[in-house]
């Protein structure tokens, strides 16, 4: 049975996928508290990104459950899974290149405002928040990298996320463009939305999380405060073990 806990509002129930001999994800179980920033990290080939995909609906797990406040997600498609309110980035930035900025937003604000007068000015919204107001009118393809990522997250506001699923959100950004990206994050997370951040620059991840999930191999290695899980004698192994750094 799922917990009946108000203050979790994500919960991963022995998941498990297998692709042929990988068996990507192992009955892996933790919960997501409503209004936290969890990171969830792990060397590369963890699993991080298929737990994601497993959530947002993009792969379906051979086993486990995976419940939104209260709803299992079971039988769910992407779209249903966003407009209960799971949100997501993908490690590389997935714009509408042919449309503007505020195109992008408005379609995004669309799936979740019956008027077009409503989704309008959720994407205006959305645009001031995240600072793309003066680029209303610029084609996704022209944004410099950085902007992508953010108009990446930008888009997902208009859906009124209540889980924000973040894959290696900095990667490829120098600092002071992280150091923006982590203000966005928290700004959004302010609002009252939960974020589940995968990282692997742990300063980022010790900055802004309130507790961390480690993945190795698919499996729970550990959970807890971030410093004092990055402490750990067997995560410290696992990352240096499996080339933490050159991600
Ligand atoms: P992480 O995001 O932690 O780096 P992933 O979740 O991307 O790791 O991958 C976990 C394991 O699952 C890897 O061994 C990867 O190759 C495998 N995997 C993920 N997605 C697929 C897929 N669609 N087909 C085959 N193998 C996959
Ligand atoms: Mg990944």
């Amino acid at each position: 049975m799922s917990s009946q806990n108000g203050n979790v509002i994500l919960e991963i129930e022995d998941l498990d996928i297998s692709f042929g001999g990988v068996h990507a994800v192992d009955h892996l179980s933790f919960q997501v508290k409503r209004g936290e920033i969890l990171g969830l990290i792990g060397p590369n080939g963890s699993g991080k990104s298929t737990t994601v995909n497993m959530i947002s609906g993009l792969y379906t797990q051979d086993g486990g459950r995976i419940i939104l406040d209260g709803t299992d997600l079971k039988r769910k498609s992407v779209m249903d899974r966003v407009r209960l309110g799971i949100g997501r980035t993908f490690q590389s930035p997935k714009p509408f290149t042919s449309l503007t900025v505020f195109e992008s937003l408005y379609i995004a604000a669309l799936l979740h405002n019956r008027s077009s007068q409503a989704a309008r000015e959720a994407a205006r919204e959305a645009m001031e928040f995240a600072g793309f107001s003066k680029l209303a009118d610029t084609p996704c393809s022209k944004l410099p990298v950085e902007r992508r990522k953010w108009l990446d997250m930008a888009r997902i506001l208009p859906t009124r996320p209540k889980v924000i699923l973040l894959d290696e959100c900095l990667a490829g950004l120098n600092p002071s463009e992280m150091n923006e990206s982590l203000k966005l994050v928290q700004r959004i997370n302010e609002k009252g939305v939960t974020i589940v951040f995968i990282e692997h620059v742990m300063a980022a991840v010790t900055q802004l999380c309130h507790r961390v999930v480690v993945l190795n191999e698919g499996r729970l290695l550990s959970q807890g405060e971030p410093t004092e899980v990055m402490r750990q004698e067997e995560v410290i192994k696992a990352y240096l073990g499996k080339g933490y750094g050159n991600a």
